[in-house]
């Protein structure tokens, strides 16, 4: 089984089917908006 883990706060985003345990890092939706600019402080 895969794991989904947010590379910058480290939450468990999801997982996916996988023959072997692996680990994929993304943004989970709070570090995303983060990326996408400075609307909000
Ligand atoms: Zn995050």
């Amino acid at each position: 089984m895969g794991t989904i883990v947010c590379q910058a706060c480290e939450a468990t985003i999801g997982y996916f089917e996988d023959e072997k345990v692996t680990t994929l890092y993304g943004k989970c939706d709070c570090c995303e908006h983060d990326n996408e600019g400075e609307e909000r402080e």
